[in-house]
C-alpha cells in the first residue's frame, strides 16, 4: 500500500522526504512553500536537484507524492483582483510542481463569498481551466469540502458537474477527503457505509478520477458541516469505517495521505503506523 501523511519542508525542500522516511511513508503531501502568504520564493536547480536526488535513494515513487495549494487563494471569488491572485498562485503552483516532478497538485474550490453557487462555480471553472493551459504533466486535483457557508463541491453530484466542465481532461483529477465527505453528510462508519458512500462516488465523479485520498478521522458528526480533522479511529467515523476505506483503497493502488493532527494523543509516526495496522 501506499500511506504517507503532509510533511513539512522546513529548512530545505529535500527535508520533506527526510520527514517522510522518518515516518515510514511510502506516499506523502507537501506545501511547495510558506501556505500562509500570497509569496512563493523561486525554486532554486540545487532545489530540485536535492529533492528529486532524494526521492530516488530513498526509492519513493513520484507519482506517491502531491503538493496542497497555500491557504489564501480563492478560485471562487467574486473578486476580480482577489480572482487573478489565486489564479495566478494557481499557475505557479503547478509549475513549481512540474520542476520537482511532482505530478498531483491538490488545490480547494474556494468560497463564493455569499454570490451563489453558480457565480462560484462559473469563477472556478474558468480558473482551473486557465491553469489547465500550462504544459507540464501535472494534474491538479479538485478536493471535496467540507460543506462549509458559501463553499462549493462538498456534493458528489455537484463535485462531478463540475470536474466535467475541465479540459484538457488529462489536467483535472480528484482528490478524496474522508473527513470532508463525512460531515458533508456521506456516512463511511461502517463497512456497508463506506461501499455506499464510495458507489455514490463512482457515479458522479468515477473512481478513474480519483489520483489521493486523504485520509482523516472526524472531529464532528456527520453531516456538521465541520472541517476538523481527527486521529485514525479515534474520531466519529471510527475504526471499522477507517479500516473499510483503508482496505478499499489501498486495493486500488492510490497514495493514502493523512491529515491529522499532532497532539498529546498521538503525531504523524503513530498514526502511519495505526494505517498499516488496520490495512
Ligand atoms: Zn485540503
Ligand atoms: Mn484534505
Ligand atoms: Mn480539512
Amino acid at each position: 500500500m501506499l500511506v504517507g501523511c503532509h510533511v513539512s519542508i522546513s529548512g530545505s525542500i529535500d527535508k520533506a522526504v527526510d520527514n517522510a522516511v522518518e515516518r515510514k511513508c511510502s506516499a506523502f503531501q507537501i506545501f511547495t512553500r510558506n501556505p500562509r502568504g500570497w509569496h512563493a520564493k523561486e525554486l532554486t536547480d540545487p532545489d530540485v536537484k536535492n529533492f528529486k536526488e532524494k526521492l530516488s535513494a530513498n526509492k519513493i515513487d513520484r507519482f506517491a507524492t502531491c503538493a496542497h495549494m497555500p491557504y489564501l487563494p480563492n478560485l471562487s471569488s467574486p473578486k476580480e483582483d482577489g480572482f487573478e491572485k489565486s489564479v495566478s498562485s494557481l499557475i505557479g503552483e503547478v509549475e513549481r510542481c512540474g520542476k520537482l516532478g511532482i505530478p498531483y497538485l491538490v488545490t480547494h474550490l474556494g468560497s463564493h463569498l455569499g454570490t451563489g453557487e453558480e457565480a462560484g462555480i462559473k469563477r472556478l471553472v474558468k480558473g482551473l481551466t486557465k491553469a489547465g493551459q500550462v504544459k507540464n504533466d501535472v494534474m491538479i486535483l479538485l478536493e471535496n469540502t467540507a460543506g462549509q457557508k458559501n463553499s462549493v463541491g462538498s456534493d458528489f453530484a455537484q463535485l462531478g458537474e463540475i470536474f466535467r466542465q475541465l479540459k484538457p481532461e488529462k489536467k483535472f483529477g480528484i482528490c478524496l477527503d474522508t473527513c470532508h465527505a463525512f460531515v458533508s453528510g456521506y456516512d463511511l462508519r461502517t463497512e456497508k457505509n463506506v461501499k455506499e458512500t464510495f458507489k455514490e462516488f463512482e457515479k458522479h465523479v468515477g473512481m478513474e478520477n480519483l489520483k489521493i485520498l486523504h485520509l482523516n478521522d472526524a472531529k464532528g458528526e456527520i453531516g456538521c458541516n465541520l472541517d476538523r480533522h481527527y486521529h485514525i479511529g479515534l474520531g466519529s467515523i471510527g475504526k471499522e469505517g477507517m479500516t473499510a476505506v483503508i482496505k478499499f483503497i489501498s486495493k486500488k493502488k492510490i497514495p493514502i495521505i493523512l491529515e491529522t493532527p499532532i497532539d498529546d494523543t498521538r503525531d504523524d509516526f503513530e498514526n502511519v503506523k495505526i494505517v498499516k495496522e488496520l490495512a
